[in-house]
């Protein structure tokens, strides 16, 4: 991830924390003496905070060694101030794996916690523990409160990813039950409606019942996160085995590099097409896209029977080929932003376009299809 520092690896693999982390220790001290702490009070803070997020890179540890066990490497760690992220190489499709993998991190806190524990009650006095002597504890800054409150902390990790809803841990585990009877798609299908239920009734008790805007917000988290695991999980399984070759255009409208903008517009208006292939002299010389023609328009407003479309043009293409795997591509256009691209044959000669949105469509049926069976 951009904007991250290295500090170090841990079983061989890199630890990153980005550089928005700083922020929340900046607006811990902030926090700390605006509300008059004293200096060790602020550091405390501080000291906690970075134990907090030792607990949270060892929950994703234990992700990252759980996988390795499969055989499946993790790329790096990365610390954000609202958690960690594991960049796992893929995620086990086989559905033991997933469960063993995504029960690995909350069982690294339950761990900790329960080593806490004890040498909290073997250590530290045993009363601390008594409900009532735990908040009187937290309020005051000691070696005790420190334990208690990490002890607490880790609890709350075990219970939020307990939760069974992407992109929680909780999520991949029933996924991973599902999945033990039927098709992982179903499953993950299945799962993505269970959190988006959990999500809802996240909003509406943040709403209405408990008033707490941090509800809502994990609601609207979870729900986005539901649908986006749903979704890549049903366009993977979806695309794969396809090849460009299954869903190459073979009409499409060639622009000439000399087009006017109002040539072009004409085009665009007259057929179906919503990008266009710019060829010159024989040669592909790139892509003029829809949104790139109406900046021209906007440019030039008043020269469009003068002006070429020739500026517009994204000339640094990816170049096809038929037996390219459509599970690969899919992503890499929409990162990249390529609505249409050419497909070249072995000899080197165009043997079509793949347009993003004949994809899309492509997407749809097959996923309709799949939710019929
Ligand atoms: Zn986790």
């Amino acid at each position: 991830m951009g904007g991250s520092l290295n500090i170090g690896k841990l079983a061989g693999i890199k630890v990153y924390v980005h550089w928005t982390f700083m922020l929340l220790i900046a607006y811990i001290v902030y926090n700390g003496y605006s509300s008059g702490l004293q200096t060790t009070g602020v550091l405390y803070n501080i000291l906690l905070v970075l134990a907090v997020f030792t607990c949270v890179v060892l929950h994703e540890l234990g992700h990252a060694l759980a996988a390795r066990r499969y055989g499946i490497g993790t790329r790096d760690i990365t610390l954000l101030p609202i958690g960690g992220v594991a960049s796992l190489e893929a995620i086990p499709e086989k559905p033991k794996q997933e469960l063993v993998v995504a029960i690995a991190g909350p069982m690294v806190n339950v761990l900790i916690a329960s080593v806490l524990w004890l040498f909290a009650s073997l250590a530290l006095s045993g009363e601390l523990f008594q409900p009532e002597n735990i908040e009187n504890t937290l309020q005051n800054l000691s070696f005790p409160t420190f334990i208690v409150s990490l002890i607490m902390v880790n609890v709350m990790l075990i219970l939020f990813n307990a939760i069974p809803a992407f992109p929680m841990d909780g999520g991949r585990v029933l996924r991973a039950v599902l999945a033990m009877t039927m098709d992982r798609v179903k499953a993950t299908q299945i799962a993505a409606r269970i959190g988006q239920f959990i999500a809802v009734l996240f909003v509406l008790g943040g709403l209405f019942y408990v008033k707490n805007p941090f509800l809502i917000l994990i609601g609207v988290f979870v729900f986005l996160g539901a649908s986006a695991e749903a979704q890549a999980v049903v366009t993977g399984s979806v695309l794969s085995g396809f090849k460009v070759k299954d869903a190459l255009r073979s009409r499409y409208t060639v622009l000439p590099a000399s087009a006017t903008i109002k040539e072009a517009v004409a085009e665009l208006l007259a057929g179906s097409d919503q990008d266009f292939l710019v060829a010159n002299e024989g040669a592909i010389a790139g892509v003029l896209r829809r949104k790139d023609l109406i900046r021209a328009l906007a440019e030039f407003p008043n020269e469009t029977d003068v002006q070429t479309i020739a500026p517009f043009i994204e000339s640094n293409l990816p170049y096809l080929k038929p037996d390219n795997d459509i599970k690969d591509i899919y992503p890499m256009m929409q990162q990249s932003g390529f609505t249409l691209l050419p497909v070249l044959d072995e000899q080197g000669n165009l043997a079509g376009v793949l347009d993003i949105d004949n994809l899309t469509e492509f997407i749809m049926i097959r996923s309709a299809i799949l939710e019929g069976k």
